[in-house]
């Protein structure tokens, strides 16, 4: 058998497989963007957003993975005095407030983490950004600032009873992928897996996002791809497109339900995995936000109830993965190609093969 077959990690899949990611950063993902009078009027109630979010999942039996901002896990802090942000630029720590909960709700949420940690089904935590939601591809993240970011938003999460295995990149700005490993990260997620999102923030970017949410293109299966030895990167399929006014006014609320529905219908078909994305905080753009997002999980449920498709969180996938190459690849080859491994590249560093330690079902040990 050519050693290119036993690197086909399509095969660990014999099903579809669905995975829901939230970036949840409340205003610590806008803090260079708008103040707190701004975030409010954007975002009308988004504290209650993120609550509605859980019940809605709680309500239908889905697990998702919450990728959380450090910062949001603390008791409060004293903002860019804290000792804990002393080392990350000022410019960007200025604009962060002291505060506990319950003065500085926006920022310090810890009971929510508390929330999410006890809630049924299992939902996971991971972490978002770091700390403070650093952009690390920001001129003033060097690798000792990014380090330092990563390693308190660990330990934020740790001090909440969470240890995080999961991560997401700050805008998808993926940088210093070797800091993750060594803080306990076993996979992450990449950039969205298609030319739209690759093409970033730009004009061209926003246009070809339009484009593809006025034709309902089929959000892409992904398959994870270990771009360095025990770290995974799941690349999410889509993320929600806006629903605010400006934006519906353009492409209605349908295109979203489109497609997911697409979405599911071509990881179903092709045994791969649709990621699917977003903000809590998105879906107070609109009135029909929560209900779009039911009718989102009523399609996601009937699909699985069919036995179509598997709900997954992040590290039970890279748990999966990882009892994989046990399996399958008793002695690592550095010489192999990078392509042998199947995958959507979200342009991860150079890929080594080598054999990673595997751990038991996250849902006993990440949250301990
Ligand atoms: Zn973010």
């Amino acid at each position: 058998m050519p050693l290119v077959e036993s690197y086909d990690v399509r095969k660990e899949f014999e099903g579809g497989v669905v995975i829901l990611s939230l970036d949840t950063e409340q205003i610590w993902g806008y803090l260079d963007q708008m103040n707190e009078a701004q975030f409010r009027i954007r975002y009308p109630d988004a504290l209650g957003a993120h609550e509605k979010v859980l019940a809605c999942l709680s309500n239908a039996g889905v697990s998702a993975t919450w990728f959380i901002v450090g910062g949001m896990a603390l008791r409060g802090s004293d903002g860019a005095r804290d000792v804990r942000m002393a080392g990350l630029p000022a410019e960007w720590t200025a604009k962060i407030p002291g505060g506990v909960e319950a003065t500085t709700p926006l920022w310090y949420r810890h009971s929510f983490v508390e929330r999410l940690r006890k809630a049924r089904p299992f939902q996971e935590i991971g972490l978002h950004g770091g700390l403070t939601h650093l952009i690390w591809t920001d001129a003033a993240a060097t690798r000792d600032v990014v380090k330092q970011e990563l390693a308190e938003g660990v330990k934020a999460l740790e001090q909440a009873s969470v240890r995080p295995i999961s991560f997401s990149y700050g805008r998808e700005q993926e940088a210093y992928h070797e800091l993750l490993p060594a803080h306990g990260i076993r996979c992450y997620r990449g950039r969205t897996a298609t030319r739209a999102f690759q093409l970033g923030p730009t004009l061209r970017g926003k246009l070809a996002r339009l484009l593809d949410e006025l034709r309902r293109s089929t959000p892409p299966p992904v398959w994870p791809q270990e771009t360095l030895p025990g770290l995974w990167n799941i690349p999410s399929s889509l993320f929600l497109y806006p629903i605010g006014a400006a934006r519906t006014r353009v492409v209605g609320l349908q295109s979203r339900i489109d497609r997911f529905s697409r979405g599911l219908a071509a990881a179903a078909r092709l045994r791969g995995i649709f990621h699917f994305s977003l903000h809590p905080e998105n879906l107070t753009e609109s009135r029909q936000g929560f209900s779009l997002f039911e009718d989102i999980l009523d399609l996601l449920i009937r699909v699985r109830d069919r036995g179509d498709i598997e709900i997954m969180t992040m590290s039970e996938v890279a748990a999966r993965m990882e009892r994989w190459r046990e399996r399958e690849l008793p002695e690592p080859d550095v010489d192999a190609p990078s392509a042998s491994l199947t995958g959507v590249s979200a342009g991860g560093p150079s890929e080594t093969k080598s054999k990673g330690d595997i751990y038991d079902s996250p849902k006993q040990h990440s949250h301990s």
